[in-house]
């Protein structure tokens, strides 16, 4: 009798966990045996496939470049540094819009925050607002402090050669985080996320670039990557970064790659 209730506790509790995790939940080939009956029950969950619910409960921080006013005052560059920075720099301009950076990446964060959230991530967004003032050592801690899975920070570029455009994907060094985990999660992130953005927007590749100089990056206890959308400084690029279809592309792609990132 005893067994008996000790195999209806375990089966029931396996239910329950397939109830929790499912349509997620699958079983690894060497547990087939053990849960061969269980496995008609997974049959019977819809099916998954292109699915998003891979992102359902994940808990994603979206960091908005910049801000109306920068702020000139300084912060340590890492926990452990002298080095200071400017809390938040003012950001890009548009060479022809002048439209600034702060606007377009609010406008396609909060794009792929829709996205994110049509999906049931917990998404976190550092400001909703351009009227604020937070330092990107405080967006970094934002991240920490709800016990964020990824943070994906939101710029566009600008370069003196305003011929230069492109999409790249910055991400911290192995050296200034100290943290071999963090830095790999965040290369794996940063790779992924690159490849679906270049997919989805034909943009020129500009590649993976390590920083070890971002107190974004450097106070960050969760993964971190920093998308370039663009060049500002490009008059192709500041149009198309100003198009409705074009930060809607930006913000499909990160989505995409997002999904693979916790996919995998
Ligand atoms: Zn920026």
């Amino acid at each position: 009798m005893r067994r008996f209730f000790t195999a209806v506790t375990v089966t029931m509790t396996i239910f329950l966990l397939i109830t929790i995790f499912a349509p997620d939940f699958s079983f690894s080939e060497s547990e087939n045996e053990l849960f061969k009956n269980l496995d008609k029950v997974k049959l019977q969950t819809p099916p998954t496939a292109g699915d998003r619910s891979v992102l359902k409960d994940k808990i994603i921080c979206i960091d908005p470049g910049h801000q109306r006013v920068g702020n000139k005052e300084q912060e340590p560059i890492s926990p452990n540094s002298q080095n200071t920075k400017p809390k938040v720099a003012p950001g890009a301009k548009g060479v022809v819009s002048g439209v600034p950076e702060y606007v377009i990446t609010l406008n396609i964060a909060e794009k792929l925050k829709g996205l994110l959230k049509d999906k049931k991530a917990v998404v976190v967004m550092t400001r909703k607002t351009h009227d604020v003032n937070i330092s990107n050592v405080e967006r970094a801690l934002v991240g920490n402090m709800i016990g964020g899975e990824i943070m994906v920070r939101i710029h566009a570029d600008s370069s003196l050669d305003s011929l230069k455009r492109g999409v790249s994907v910055l991400i911290p060094s192995k050296k200034s985080i100290n943290n071999p985990i963090l830095a790999a999660k965040s290369r794996k992130a940063g790779e992924i996320i690159l490849k679906e953005v270049l997919e989805i927007t034909n943009a020129d590749d500009l590649g993976i670039v390590e920083r070890d100089d971002l107190s974004g990056f450097n106070w960050s206890k969760i993964p971190v990557v920093l998308i370039e959308t663009g060049f500002l400084s490009n008059p192709k690029d500041d149009k198309l970064l100003n198009s409705n279809s074009y930060q809607y592309k930006l913000a499909k792609g990160i989505y995409n790659g997002l999904i693979e990132y916790f996919r995998n």
